[in-house]
């Protein structure tokens, strides 16, 4: 089914991104699986091609989009590639709202121009060896000294976080479960901070995953963002686009592992017929072709929704779950249809397939989607 979405300009927008993805990203995919991580450069190029600045007002050196549709279309075809980035995803989709919303003057004028340039990238850090799901039970300590915080602990499975350069830090400042969490902005080349440790994951291999330490950093008061006592309450209002955003890219990987599928089954052929004549491999793409379309309606629903400053936690947490379901049933079945291939890293459905495995489990586990989605019902 067609999709309304989008004007001409956001087409125009799309194509643009496609062809910069294929010239500049896909050919080095394999080089970058085996470093573990994307080179910082390509943020930057990203950033010439005015993908970092879209929401980031003028005066700072981007383009003050308010509006959600251009991130979609950078989300969908970074989902279509067949290794899933997910620094840049989480960059514009998830840290950014964070420095749009709640940065001050002075912090915009230091921050807003290398972000928009893309000199500048970003990662947060909510997760702990200690506590993932129950945010509020964070340990990571920041005591104020003076005009310093000093920051102790750590921070595990962190996207991006060894490209980035600022990092939006959950801490600990006062002992209330939720009233005392705050969101600090550590920076690359602190003392005492480390980024350096990359985490071995079972797919998305270009991606940087990282554990953060801080051993008595001592981070201004001035790179706190909103204020002190409130960084739960600004999570629990940003994690619905958050959310809303992994259900988009895994509606589009969806889709380009359909299309990967339909091009492989009308090529490989078994007793003397292509795969695509057989009956069980019509419906089986005909029930994913079916499955992909729902998820799409829901996807586009949500971002309708979220342009119109409507889209609740339940409604996040219902297009996560549901997505992200179907991705990990999508990917699946167009493996299966690849035979031994589909399990052979050469060939992108199985990096797809694994890639996908960690759309439930982040951005709040498909549990956790639940207990939202069950809370909403009164339960
Ligand atoms: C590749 C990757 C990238 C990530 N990127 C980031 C990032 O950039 N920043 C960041 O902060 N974090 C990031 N994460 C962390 C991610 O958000 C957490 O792993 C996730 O929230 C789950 O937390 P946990 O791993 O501690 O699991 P746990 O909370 O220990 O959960 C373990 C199991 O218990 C279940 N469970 C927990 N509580 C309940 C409950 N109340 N009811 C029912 N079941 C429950 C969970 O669903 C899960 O199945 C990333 C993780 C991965 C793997």
């Amino acid at each position: 089914m067609e999709r309304d979405l989008f004007t001409a300009e956001h087409d125009e927008f799309r194509e643009v991104v496609r062809d910069f993805l294929a010239k500049e990203v896909e050919p080095h995919l394999l080089d970058w699986e085996e470093a573990g991580m994307v080179p910082k450069s390509l943020y930057r190029q990203f950033g010439d091609l005015g993908v970092n600045g879209i929401c980031i007002p003028e005066e700072y050196g981007g383009a003050g989009v308010e509006s959600f549709l251009y991130n979609v279309v950078v989300g969908e075809e970074m989902a279509s590639l067949p290794v899933h980035l997910g620094g840049l995803s989480l960059h514009l989709d998830v840290v950014l709202p964070y420095f749009l919303e709640l940065a001050n003057e002075e912090q915009r004028a230091r921050w807003f121009p290398a972000l928009a340039s893309g000199d500048s990238i970003s990662c947060i850090g909510m997760t702990e060896p200690g506590t993932g799901s129950d945010l509020a039970a964070i340990r990571t300590t920041a005591t104020r000294d003076g005009d310093h915080y000093i920051v102790n602990g750590s921070k595990t499975f962190i996207t991006g976080g060894i490209n980035a350069d600022l990092a939006v830090v959950v801490v600990r400042t006062g002992t209330d479960r939720r009233g005392g969490l705050s969101l600090l902005v550590v920076e690359d080349g602190m003392p005492g901070y480390d980024h350096s440790r990359k985490l071995d994951k079972l797919g998305m291999w270009a991606t940087d995953t990282a554990e953060l330490f801080f051993d008595s950093v001592r981070v201004p008061v001035a790179n706190l963002l909103g204020e002190e006592g409130r960084g739960f309450e600004y999570l629990t209002r940003n994690l619905p686009q958050e959310r809303l955003s992994i259900g988009v890219g895994a509606v589009a990987a969806c889709e380009s592992a359909l299309a990967r599928t339909l091009a492989y089954v009308g090529e490989r052929s078994a007793f003397g017929s292509p795969i695509a004549s057989f009956q069980n491999t019509k419906f089986e793409l005909a029930d994913v072709a079916t499955d992909i379309e729902a998820g799409r309606a829901m996807v586009d629903r949500g971002i309708v929704e979220l342009e119109r400053g409507r889209l609740t936690a339940a409604d996040a947490a219902k297009i996560k779950l549901f997505a992200t379901d179907l991705q990990g049933e999508v990917m699946d079945r167009c493996l299966q249809l690849f035979g031994g291939y589909g399990y052979m890293r050469e060939y992108p459905i199985a990096k797809m397939y694994a890639d996908a495995r960690v759309s439930r489990i982040y951005g709040g586990t498909n549990e956790i989607m639940k207990v939202i989605v069950a809370q909403s019902l009164g339960l």
